[in-house]
This record gives structure tokens, sequence and C-alpha cells, in this order.
């Protein structure tokens, strides 16, 4: 015998259940046991499967959504070309938009590749788990 057996009780409840389609969890609410306990107690009753509620098919679902219409509203933009020459120990933060895109140039932290202002915005200290970050 595996596990606590079924009263004739729990065993009608768990017959009646099934039969009506109520989940495996509820009927393990309703007869105070564990799903899995239920549903070994299903299986060796001998009780028929039931159509599984996950999707198989690999049909894509149907939509009812209409791709948007796609406008364009810029003018299509270049990369730059026009970037100064870049110097050894200057920034090469990226800044501005894409028509006047350049370099931060301002002088790095040794042995970065920005400036004291970008490499703060690109490290960002991590925090440990669990830490009280009120204290
Ligand atoms: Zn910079």
């Amino acid at each position: 015998m595996i596990g606590n057996p079924l009263s004739a009780e729990e065993e009608s409840v768990i017959r009646t259940e099934w039969a009506a389609g109520t989940s495996m969890q509820d009927i393990a609410d309703r007869v105070g046991r564990t799903k899995n306990s239920v549903s070994g107690h299903i299986h060796r009753m001998g009780l028929p499967a039931r159509p599984s509620p996950i999707r198989t098919s690999s049909a894509p679902r149907a939509t009812t959504r209409k791709p948007l219409p796609v406008q364009f509203i810029g003018e299509a933009i270049s990369p730059p070309t026009h970037f100064a020459p870049i110097a050894a120990g200057k920034c090469q933060w990226l800044e501005g938009r894409p028509r006047d895109l350049n370099f931060c140039h301002a002088p790095t932290v040794p042995g970065r590749s920005w400036c004291c202002a970008h490499l703060a915005r690109v490290y960002v200290q991590s925090v440990p788990k669990g830490a009280d970050l009120a204290a």
C-alpha cells in the first residue's frame, strides 16, 4: 500500500469531483490531502484521464488584432561621420542626438574609457542580497 488509504467517503468525493472536472488541487483541498496524493489515488483507482488543459497545438493562435500600419514620419538619419578624433585619456562616452553625436572628451579616470561622471553611469554598485538598505 502506498501512502494513507482512502476512506470510502474520500474515495467517493474524489470519484465524484474528478468526474465533475474539479481541479486536482481543489479535490486535494476538499479531502485534506496533497495534490500528489490525490493524483496517485486517482491513478490507482483507474479513473479515466481528463484532457490536458495545456494547449499542444503548434498552429499559431488566431488573432483578431491587425498589424498597425507603419508610417515613416521622420527623415532618414545617416550615421554621423563628424566625430572629432578621440585622444588617449579622453572620455569615449557618446553624447547628443544622432545628428550631433560626439564623444564627451573629458579626462578619463586612469585605466578606464570614461570620465568620472560617465563611469558612474556605466557601473552601478551592487547591493548584496538581503542587505538592509534602510540602515
Ligand atoms: Zn564623459
